[in-house]
């Protein structure tokens, strides 16, 4: 049996990327195969022949995600735009905060720099300061653009972003910029419109890929734990463990660190309320 990767899901057929020159391969799942197979699945195949194959195996995941079905992702670039549409905070919050749920790491990069620099520049001084890489890009100008490609290899990346925000223009200068994508799989597998609903993996070259994550949407944080709604800020997590009570929610309680953390400018004010608005929403929930 050979591993490859799940690029793409279509009419019952798995598109399967060898890592080989010349090697996707399109296979069925073996009849006895009960679990869901995502794309970004690593799985193992019997191969056939004339590049056709059946799936007879699953291989454990390192992360997924439900909207798109996507698994075994590295890292995410959350995109926004400097301006039209104008960036939001509670909006990039939350966006970080699915993909922390997810156990992905995510990336922040502010496009249409050219249209506004100033609040690119806001942002990325926010966001680097809660720990998070951002980029400030440009697919107009072509600025940043190296920044990040040098992100991408030996990686799957997927990018997410509110619509407008130029992530196609962005992926198609990656994809554009990067020669081996033409031979390799595009050229068999056509972005259609059609699949503008499913995700489907582009390779760049050994090991790189990124995927379009069409309707990312935020996770559902109405279900969250309280507790575990605060494991998803990096940035506010060495503030709690010193509260007086263990079952702090860290709003109104007396004696809390984080609000105290708060009040000393350690945690930004901003992100404090990121928390505070999603944990009115999940109590709310649970009344
Ligand atoms: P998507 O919906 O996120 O895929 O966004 P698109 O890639 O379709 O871009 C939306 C609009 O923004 C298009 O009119 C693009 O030409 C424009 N756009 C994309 N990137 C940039 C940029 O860096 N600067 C400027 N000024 N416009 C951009
Ligand atoms: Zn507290």
């Amino acid at each position: 049996m050979i591993k490859g990767k799940v690029i793409k899901n279509y009419n019952g057929y798995y598109y399967i990327d060898l890592d080989l020159p010349e090697s996707l391969v399109e296979c069925r799942r073996r009849g006895k195969l009960k679990q869901k197979i995502l794309v970004g699945d690593e799985v193992e195949i019997t191969v056939l022949d004339n590049h056709t194959g059946v799936i007879e195996q699953l291989l454990p995941r390192r992360n997924e995600i439900r909207r798109p079905g996507l698994a075994n992702i590295d890292q995410m670039v959350v995109i926004m735009a400097a301006q039209s549409p104008a960036p939001n905070r509670f909006l990039v919050d939350k966006m970080l905060m699915t993909c922390e749920y997810a156990g992905i790491h995510p990336h922040l990069c502010l496009n249409k720099c050219d249209l506004d620099r100033t609040i690119a520049v806001a942002y990325r001084d926010f966001y680097e300061s809660c720990g998070y890489k951002t980029l400030i890009v440009s697919a107009q100008t072509g600025e940043g653009m190296d920044e990040l490609l040098s992100l991408l290899p030996h990686k799957m990346t997927a990018f997410a972003g509110p619509s407008g925000v130029g992530k196609s223009s962005l992926l198609s200068r990656i994809l554009g910029r990067n020669d081996l994508t033409i031979g390799c799989v595009s050229s068999k597998i056509q972005r259609g419109r059609h699949t503008t609903r499913h995700s489907e993996i582009m390779k760049l070259d050994y090991k790189t890929y990124v995927v379009d994550t069409p309707g990312f949407s935020s996770l559902e944080f109405e279900h969250l734990d309280p507790k575990e709604l605060f494991c998803l800020f990096p940035d506010m997590i060495p503030y709690f463990g010193n509260c007086r009570f263990s079952s702090c929610l860290h709003r109104t309680e007396p004696d809390c660190s984080v609000t105290r953390a708060v009040a000393e400018g350690k945690i930004k004010k901003e992100r404090y309320e990121t928390y505070c608005k999603v944990l009115t929403t999940i109590l709310e929930r649970k009344r």
